[in-house]
């Protein structure tokens, strides 16, 4: 095969017979305003974590949307609760509430 120095992606298309999505349905019952979530990513420019670590909140919250919830928990512990990405929001989700919601709901299920 020619080396062309890129290769494609493995497609990101989501299975919807395959994913539960059973914990983003209880999420949005605890913060409605996620609905409302237009994937700008101002949260993630804007987030103290992300200074340090490699942490993205978009990119948490967009697998947590899509059913994907391996190793979540984990990356939330690098949230400082700071809530500067509430405030940055252009769309008013209640981001730090959806952290904490997020989190409950994962160790919950992890127990
Ligand atoms: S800033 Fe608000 S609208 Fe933009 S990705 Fe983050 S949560 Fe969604
Ligand atoms: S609350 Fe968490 S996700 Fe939001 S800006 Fe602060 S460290 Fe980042």
């Amino acid at each position: 095969m020619i080396d062309f120095g890129f290769a494609l992606k493995q497609t990101r298309q989501e299975n919807l017979d395959k994913v539960s999505l059973e914990k983003y349905h209880k999420l949005l019952e605890l913060e409605p305003s996620f609905k409302r979530c237009f994937q700008c990513g101002n949260c993630s420019a804007t987030c103290s974590a992300r200074q340090f670590t490699d942490f993205s909140i978009r990119r948490v919250h967009t697998s947590f949307r899509r059913g994907e919830y391996d190793g979540l928990a984990q990356e939330l512990r690098k949230c400082m609760l700071c809530g500067k990405c509430t405030l940055v929001c252009p769309r008013g989700v209640n981001l730090r509430s959806l952290i904490i919601n997020m989190r409950q709901i994962l160790d919950e299920t992890e127990k």
